[in-house]
């Protein structure tokens, strides 16, 4: 086959792929506590692929295919903290190349098995910024292409629509009682999410503000702040997905409107309590989410505005059942639950305001 015939029929497969796959669901969170304020949950976890790295995945094989970066035969190599990984082994297989996973030793044992599943090779280095010069060593080892998520993501998804996230999501909202949300609440891994949902709101006119949540051990929310991009953070972030130890080139500050600094046992506590009311399991980085926006739904509640604020449910709980669903793991990660479960049903369940001390900054 030549070269382009295969490059053609690679794009065909990916398109047919989209073609047979439904949209993922808005889930309303019931809050009979907090009168007039609509909170839904964006539920990325429906994705053949658990999480919303399958959009983001999609997007880099079908960019990187265009750019004629990935031709028959070349072996795809990603850095990745696990979920893109899994995304991209399931497109990799798709089109019937290898592909090779650099991540941090710790990424959970159900990813590891889940990009195995899917064909992929799992390469491990020792901690989270070791993943980048890795990853690149591999691809120029095997002459293979480095897809460099943390670079790409913001450009390789067409942030105007094409069924984007932010153009699902406010379609799904057309007939709610405010279906122009006051805020979205999402957190950043690359930043590719954010820099979509804030390039489309602006581009669509909407009103609606992007918030970021960032967790305890990433740079985004101080480089957000101070605009200081060499800033570095040595731990890897316990809350997977989310919080990266530099400053990524997919993370565009000036888009985003406002972020909030979560601590991470209050993100845990957060997806415990959204397993009380919702009857489902997600991942960490929908519980910094969903903390993160409670300043923001108590201020609605104060003002007396009533109004609708959607939260990326980014994957579901599965992959975490030996961690954030584990209480010797939580106990031996320093992940005291502490006062926040208190505090989250007493202002979600009761309407009790609370002090949710966290850091918050606005540009
Ligand atoms: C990647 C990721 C995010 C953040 O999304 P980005 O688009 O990379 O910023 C959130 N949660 C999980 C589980 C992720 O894997």
């Amino acid at each position: 086959m030549s070269s382009r015939a295969w490059t053609c029929n690679a794009v065909r497969i990916i398109e047919a792929d989209f073609n047979r796959s439904a949209d993922t669901h808005l889930i309303p969170l019931p809050l009979p506590a907090l009168p007039g304020v609509h909170v839904y949950l964006k539920d990325e976890s429906s994705h053949p692929t658990g999480s919303l790295k399958h959009r983001l995945a999609r997007s880099l094989f079908l960019y990187a295919l265009a750019n004629g970066w990935i031709r028959e035969g070349t072996t795809v190599v990603e850095a990745s903290s696990g979920s893109t990984a899994v995304s991209e082994a399931y497109f990799a297989r798709l089109l019937g190349l290898p592909f090779v996973a650099v991540m941090p030793r710790a990424t959970s044992p159900e990813k590891v098995a889940a990009i195995e599943f899917y064909g992929g090779r799992c390469h491990f280095v020792e901690g989270a910024a070791q993943i980048y010069p890795a990853a690149a060593q591999v691809a120029a080892d095997r002459s293979g292409h480095y897809m460099d998520q943390f670079t790409y993501a913001e450009r390789a998804t067409d942030w105007r629509g094409n069924n984007n996230i932010a153009e699902s999501v406010f379609a799904q909202m057309v007939l709610e009682p405010h279906p122009e949300p006051r805020a979205i609440v999402c957190a950043a891994g690359t930043g590719g999410t954010p820099a979509t949902f804030s390039r489309y709101v602006r581009y669509r006119r909407h009103t609606t503000e992007v918030v970021v949540a960032d967790p305890e051990d990433s740079v985004f929310f101080d480089y957000y702040a101070s605009g200081d991009r060499a800033l570095t953070c040595q731990r890897a972030s316990r809350i997977e997905g989310i919080g990266r130890p530099q400053v990524e080139a997919s993370f565009i500050r000036e888009s985003i409107d406002a972020m909030v600094k979560v601590p991470d046992a209050a993100a845990i506590a957060a997806i415990h309590w959204l397993e009380r009311v919702i009857g489902r399991r997600a991942g960490g980085s929908t519980g910094t989410i969903l903390y993160g926006a409670l300043p923001l739904l108590q201020r609605m509640v104060q003002a007396g505005e009533q109004g609708s604020v959607v939260l990326v449910m980014c994957d579901g709980g599965e992959r975490y059942t030996h961690s954030y669903y584990d209480d010797a793991w939580l106990a031996a990660n320093g992940l005291d639950p502490g006062v926040y479960p208190a505090r989250i049903a007493a202002f979600l369940e009761r309407g009790e305001a609370q002090d949710w001390a966290v850091r918050e900054s606005r540009r």
